[in-house]
């Protein structure tokens, strides 16, 4: 073997020696690569295209080639949708329950790289001139999972759209309930359902389930609104699919927990493109007469 590719090497200079000769490559030229900077393109997880990264900027973060709908930030979901300048709210809680091991340290690097203090961002601040109370989850911090906290934000702000009069709008993500807290974080889906359910007496809850939307908030406040969008292409489901093949042992459909699967099945009201969703949003609130 060693033979073959000490042949393939001499076979190879010798090429590399005609080329010079030929004077075909310029000899003083460098060898290198051309070096793209790696913050220039990204790489569409939908459809494996490469974008260049302003495109993708300029498009909400939408692929231009096959409208996969990448994850947002809270920052760049808030900076979509509310007017200009809005407030944050609730953003000085802090986590009581941190006896699990590693927890604390986890909190404290999710915190850290994503530059806010929980799961779930809750802000004031205006769609068209409307004032609305928004939230917005947030996959980068622990995989939106759903702790004490991120409840307690959830009620507040429910609470705050109760007494204030204000519709109330969620953008959830969530891989599920956060398991360091135990039953803590399943107590907050009995929490923020009640929370839901006295804004529901009076006001208008809208919730946008984005990729993906599962576990504990699927079964707690993402599937309490009065009006429930998704944005295309969403996972949208309570426990895994393959969890659920192996319990009801039957082969479940291909698009099984998506969006369109769940408009289909009636779960969802309608299917909005991002470009779309700030002009939908608007539209839901003047029709129920809010200004
Ligand atoms: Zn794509």
């Amino acid at each position: 073997m060693q033979s073959v590719f000490d042949k393939r090497k001499e076979e190879l200079n010798e090429f590399n020696e005609a080329l010079d000769k030929l004077n075909i490559r310029k000899k003083d030229e460098p060898l290198l690569q051309k070096q793209v900077p790696d913050d220039l393109m990204a790489k569409c997880v939908s459809c494996g295209r490469l974008i260049v990264k302003e495109d993708l900027l300029s498009n909400l973060n939408v692929c231009p080639f096959c409208n996969s709908h990448f994850r947002l930030t809270p920052k760049e979901r808030l900076s979509q949708i509310l007017d200009g300048d809005y407030q944050i709210l609730f953003d000085n809680l802090e986590e009581k329950y941190t006896d699990f091991p590693d927890y604390e340290d986890k909190l404290k690097e999710a915190k850290a790289s994503t530059e806010t203090d929980e799961a779930i961002v809750c802000a004031k601040g205006k769609i068209n001139g409307i004032t609305v109370l928004i939230g917005v989850m947030n996959s980068y911090f622990m995989m939106g999972s759903m702790g004490s906290v991120t409840g307690e934000k959830v009620t507040l702000l429910a609470e705050k759209a109760y007494e204030e009069n204000l519709p109330l709008i969620i953008f959830t993500c969530s891989g599920g309930a956060r398991m360091q807290e135990g039953i803590i974080s399943l107590m907050q889906m009995a929490k923020t359902s009640a929370a839901i359910a006295k804004v529901r007496e009076k006001g208008l809850y809208i919730a946008v389930l984005t990729d993906p939307t599962t576990g504990g908030v699927s079964a707690s406040f993402a599937s309490l609104a009065d009006i429930t969008l998704a944005e295309p292409n969403a996972l949208i489901g309570f426990a895994g699919k393959r969890v659920i093949e192996r319990t009801i042992k039957e082969t479940l459909p291909k698009e099984f927990q998506t969006a369109e699967f769940n408009l289909e099945k009636g779960y969802i009201d309608k299917i909005v493109d991002r470009k779309d969703m700030k002009q939908t949003l608007a539209l839901l609130l003047k029709l129920h007469r809010y200004n």
